[in-house]
C-alpha cells in the first residue's frame, strides 16, 4: 500500500473505531489528537490572533539610544575617576547586554580595583554588574530609575543583535569584530538562562510578504550576521503555510520575557551583595563625589547630557499590547507591522523615528499596525 493510500484509508478507519468506543468509553477518552487533522490540511497550522482594538491594554513609546559609530565603550580618565563606558546600543541592547557587558568587565578588571560603581539599571547596567559580581567586585548601581520605569521595559523583547546597532558608513571597520564578540559571548550567556521561568526561550519567527522583501540598511533589520549562531531561515512552500502571502520564511529564534527577567536579573544581583542607590547624575561632578574609583556608564540615553556625546540620538518606537493568548507562542513580522507573544502580552510594533524624543502615543500607529495585522489573519486559511 503506499503512503497516501494508507491514510485514505487508515484515517476514516480510525474515525470508526471512535464511533465504536463512544459507546462504552468516557467522553474525554474518544478524543482524537490534533495531528490527525493537520494530516488533511496539508500545511503546519498556526492559531489565529485576535485583534480588536478594545483587546489592546496598553501603549508605549520607548527611545533607542543610537550612536552611528555603534555602543560606546571606551575608557576616560575624568580627574581621578575610570570612566568605562558602555551605552548607545540602539535597537540590540537587549541583545548585546552581556557581550558589551563582558567588554566593559575587561576594562574594570584591567584597573585592579574592586569597589565598582554602574550607572543606570536598565538591561545593560544590570547584565554589566552581574557580570562584574561574577569576578569578585563589589557593585553599587547609582540610576535615576528601576524597572519597569527605564527603556529596557519599553523593548520588544527579540534577539537582534545588530538592529540599529551603527550606521555601516559611518562605524569604523573594526567595528564588526567587536559587535562579533559581543554577539557570541551574549548567545552563550542566554544559553544558560532557558527554562528558568522561561525569562529567555527560543520561539518560531515567521516571516510573510506578498512581495520579497527588500533589506533596506538601518531601518530595523539585522545590519550583520553571523552564520550558525542561529538556526537556518527556511523558505516555505505554499503548501506548508497558511498565509495569503508568497514570501513566507520561518526560523526559531530567541525571545525575552521582559518584566520577569528584569526582575531576576536584579533579584540575582541583590542576593550577590549588590546594592543599588536611586540618585541622578546630572553633571560629571555628581560622579567624582561617588565614592569608588571606577565607573561603568550604562545610562543608555541619560549619559548625552552629562557627557556631552553629539552623537547618541533617540529612534523612537511604538509598542502596543494586546492581552495574552495563551495558544499564540509565536512571532510574526510583514511589511508595516509586527507582533512577539510574550507572557504579559502580545506586543505589536515596527516603527522607528530617527531624533524624535516624543515618547507621547499615538493612536493612528496602533490602528494601523492593527489594521495590518487584521487583515493577514482574516487572510490566513484555517
Ligand atoms: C520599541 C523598542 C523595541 C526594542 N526592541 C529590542 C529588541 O527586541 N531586542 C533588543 O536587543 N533590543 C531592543 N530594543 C533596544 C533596547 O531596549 C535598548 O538598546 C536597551 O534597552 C538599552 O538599555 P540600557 O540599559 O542601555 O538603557 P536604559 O534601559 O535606558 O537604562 C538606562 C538606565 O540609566 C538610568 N539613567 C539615565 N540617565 C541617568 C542619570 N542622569 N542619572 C542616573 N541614572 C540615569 C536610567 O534610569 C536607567 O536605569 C528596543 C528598544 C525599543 C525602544
Amino acid at each position: 500500500m503506499n503512503r497516501r493510500n494508507f491514510f485514505e484509508k487508515a484515517i476514516p478507519a480510525s474515525f470508526a473505531l471512535g464511533a465504536v468506543a463512544t459507546s462504552c468509553a468516557p467522553r474525554t477518552e474518544m478524543r482524537y489528537p490534533d495531528k490527525h487533522f493537520h494530516i488533511g490540511r496539508g500545511y503546519h497550522q498556526i492559531p489565529k490572533l485576535r485583534l480588536s482594538m478594545d483587546r489592546i491594554v496598553k501603549e508605549t513609546v520607548g527611545l533607542r539610544p543610537f550612536r552611528a559609530s555603534g555602543p560606546r565603550l571606551d575608557v576616560e580618565q575624568l580627574g581621578n575617576k575610570t570612566i568605562v563606558h558602555n551605552y548607545g546600543h540602539g535597537g540590540s541592547g537587549w541583545s548585546l547586554s552581556w557581550g558589551t557587558g563582558n567588554i566593559a568587565r575587561k576594562n574594570v578588571l584591567a584597573t585592579g580595583e574592586k569597589q565598582i560603581a554602574v550607572l543606570g539599571c536598565g538591561t545593560v547596567g544590570i547584565a554589566t554588574a552581574r557580570l562584574l559580581q561574577e569576578s569578585g567586585c563589589e557593585v553599587t548601581i547609582y540610576t535615576k530609575d528601576v524597572p519597569p520605569n527605564v527603556t529596557s521595559n519599553l523593548a520588544t523583547g527579540t534577539w537582534s543583535p545588530a538592529s540599529r546597532v551603527c550606521d555601516k558608513t559611518v562605524a569604523k571597520p573594526e567595528f564588526q569584530a567587536i559587535w562579533e564578540d559581543a554577539t557570541r559571548f551574549s548567545f552563550r550567556r542566554f544559553q544558560f538562562m532557558l527554562g528558568m521561568n522561561d525569562i529567555a526561550c527560543w520561539a518560531e519567527e515567521y516571516g510573510v510578504f506578498r512581495e520579497a522583501p527588500v533589506y533596506i540598511p538601518g531601518a530595523g533589520g539585522e545590519d550583520f550576521e553571523i552564520e550558525g549562531l542561529l538556526p537556518e531561515r527556511v523558505r516555505l512552500t505554499k503548501k506548508e503555510h497558511p498565509f495569503k502571502a508568497d514570501h513566507v520564511t520561518r526560523r526559531t529564534n530567541i525571545m525575552f520575557n521582559i518584566p520577569t527577567y528584569l526582575r531576576h536579573q536584579l533579584q540575582d544581583f541583590t542576593m550577590f551583595g549588590g546594592k543599588v542607590k536611586i540618585q541622578e547624575i546630572k553633571k560629571p561632578e555628581d560622579i567624582d563625589a561617588l565614592s569608588e574609583k571606577v565607573v561603568v556608564n550604562c545610562m543608555g540615553l541619560g549619559a548625552k547630557p552629562v557627557f556631552n556625546d553629539q552623537e547618541l540620538t533617540p529612534v523612537s518606537g511604538q509598542l502596543s499590547c494586546l492581552i495574552p493568548q495563551g495558544d499564540v507562542n509565536y512571532k510574526l513580522y510583514t511589511k508595516g507591522a509586527n507582533f512577539i507573544s510574550r507572557k504579559d502580552g502580545i506586543y505589536i510594533g515596527s516603527n522607528g523615528i530617527v531624533g524624535n524624543w516624543d515618547t507621547t502615543p499615538s493612536k493612528e500607529q496602533t490602528e494601523k499596525t492593527v489594521g495590518i495585522l487584521m487583515k493577514l489573519m482574516e487572510e490566513m486559511k484555517g
